[in-house]
């Protein structure tokens, strides 16, 4: 998701208590930040935070994370997240390869994909967020049990996904080519931004779960 540049943006995510800086000073330490124990979960690419949001104040028993690149764009999860605080969520305005810089072996418990950019380009493989690369990211930072979530439209994406997991140490937990009507793993759906505007174009949004 790219949004024309927000000037006031990073000003904004400087100052929100929200937003964690200097992530690499939380290692090993995050529940410090939640005041708990609970679990972990994040988002990579959260967009303007629609699907964290509703999770996080569905879940009081689960810490949330929403991880997005772009300032302009968690901006707009910033916004919505100072009409409605939620305790049990922070905002990380950085690069998800960074993530075993963040994050201690196991102090992840699920990664939550969505809609993430298909980089439909061959050379430009490794920057997609389900190539062999970004699950070695993850498996640093994931617990024993830990799930990745992953839904997209995109066929291309998805197809690629499928591939990288079968080489690689992970398992393919759950997966259907169309959610929006399977009832079994339909059920408790939270629709992202983009995932309501693609199906309501008609795809059929695709989604997998994997662990090792
Ligand atoms: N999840 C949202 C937005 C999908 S668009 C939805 O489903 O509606 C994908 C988002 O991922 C973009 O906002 C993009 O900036 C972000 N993103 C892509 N690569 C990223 C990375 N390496 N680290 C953090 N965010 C990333």
């Amino acid at each position: 998701m790219r949004l024309r540049n927000i000037p006031a943006a990073a000003p904004a995510i400087a100052e929100s208590e929200y937003c964690m800086k200097n992530p690499a000073e939380l290692k090993g330490i995050w529940n410090r930040v939640y005041g708990n124990d609970f679990p972990i979960h994040i988002e990579i690419g959260m967009g303007k935070g629609r699907f964290i949001m509703e999770l996080a104040a569905e879940n009081p028993d689960i810490n949330y994370i929403g991880m997005e690149r772009y300032d302009s764009v968690l901006y707009r999860a910033l916004q919505k997240m100072e009409e409605r605080p939620l305790p049990n969520l922070r905002f990380l305005c950085e690069d998800a390869a960074l993530l075993p810089d963040f994050f201690e072996k196991g102090e992840i418990s699920k990664i939550y994909l969505n809609f993430s950019d298909p980089w439909p380009k061959d050379r430009h493989a490794k920057r997609r967020l389900t190539s062999r690369q970004f699950l070695e990211r993850y498996d640093q930072v994931l617990s024993d049990d830990g799930q990745i979530e992953f839904k997209t439209d995109n066929q291309g994406l998805f197809d690629f996904s499928l591939d990288e997991v079968e080489q690689s140490k992970w398992n393919l937990d759950a997966v259907t080519r169309d959610l929006h009507h399977d009832a079994q793993l339909c059920e408790g759906n939270i629709m992202t931004e983009y995932e309501e505007k693609f199906s309501s174009m008609g795809n059929p949004i695709y989604k997998m779960i994997i662990s090792r």
